[in-house]
């Protein structure tokens, strides 16, 4: 896709921009970030503004160069991952790239390749791309897609432009969200526990799910101390294992991060499709209250991760909250 039609990552794409109008685009990059941020996408984008001879810097999106890089099919793109039943990256594909590499470009410019997750390569296979990245064959580019670059070789990130991409803000992964066909209300109530990755926020994309974060908004919203056996009922209801419990307590947190903005005389607010109910708790407790019961949640969260026991630490939260 055209640069264009990327979200987020503006600085990024304005520093390949302006190499590939330089013509000076780097032999060897690093695209660092989280998952599901727009690393491959935007590595894609660069390889097909590099082959489109349309636009000096970003490509048109309609040339049947562009059509070939987009439906995945470019001859002159190589990528690599580890194959299905393998965990690392072996040597011999890397061998296979070296050697791919070194041909000549069937119609693009250059070869192209992507090496998808570089942290997959074991320290032999890296070390046997060491020559290859210090010195591509034939102006080849070579991006390397990770999480975290401290977990490549220091040799290898020597070699390697380094461009990181943070986590894509709620409002772009709103938007992309809608993009995908997901209702606003939908796209804004999943957006904000996809940790910045819209293959997270894919993930959550279930209807299922959806009306199960509603649910837990009202029940939470309605919680009532004096009624201690609804308390235990609801966790009861709502703890489930430690992935369950987590995903839980990080809605519990949206949704009291909302009530403190309310409180704080702020309309501006995530859960739009449960505004009333946040409302409701934002007008019951105090806004000192609500922020206690936000570091009270925080704490929960810890104590989960660390191994604590779900539904006695949700029974002990919601007492608090109730
Ligand atoms: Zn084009």
């Amino acid at each position: 896709m055209p640069f264009a039609e990327i979200l987020g990552h503006n600085q990024n794409i304005e520093v390949l921009k302006r190499s590939l109008l330089n013509g000076k685009t780097a032999h060897s990059y690093i695209f660092e970030g989280i998952s599901g941020s727009g690393r491959k996408k935007t590595a894609l984008s660069l390889i097909q503004a590099l082959f489109c001879k349309v636009i000096p810097d970003d490509s048109c999106g309609v040339c049947p160069s562009c059509r070939k890089v987009s439906g995945g099919n470019h001859p002159d793109i190589h990528i690599v991952s580890p194959l299905p039943d393998k965990r690392d990256i072996s040597v011999d594909q890397l061998r296979d790239l070296q050697h791919d590499l070194s041909l000549r470009p069937y119609e693009a410019p250059r070869k192209t390749c992507i090496i998808d997750p570089a942290e997959r390569m074991n320290p032999s296979s890296a070390n046997s791309l060491l020559k290859t990245l210090e010195e591509p064959p034939g102006n080849a580019l070579i991006i390397l897609i990770t999480e975290n670059s401290g977990t490549l070789l220091t040799t290898v990130r020597s070699r390697c432009q380094l461009i990181r991409f943070a986590p894509l803000s709620v409002e772009n992964l709103t938007e992309l969200l809608m993009k995908n066909g997901m209702s606003h209300d939908a796209a804004a109530l999943v957006a904000p526990m996809c940790g910045g990755s819209l293959q997270k926020a894919v993930e959550l994309n279930n209807e299922a799910l959806i009306a199960h974060r509603e649910d837990v908004l009202n029940r939470v919203s309605h919680l009532n101390i004096n009624q201690i056996s609804t308390v235990f009922n609801t966790t009861e209801e709502l703890s489930g294992n430690r992935e369950v419990t987590l995903e839980l307590l990080d809605l519990l947190l949206s949704l009291y991060r909302d009530a403190v903005h309310i409180g704080a005389g702020n309309r501006e607010i995530v859960n739009q499709s449960v505004r009333s109910a946040i409302e409701s708790i934002a007008a019951k407790n105090s806004f000192r209250r609500n922020l206690e019961l936000l570091e009270r949640i925080y704490e929960t969260r810890r104590d989960v991760q660390r191994n604590a026991n779900t539904k006695l630490a949700l029974d002990n939260l919601f007492m608090a909250m109730g």
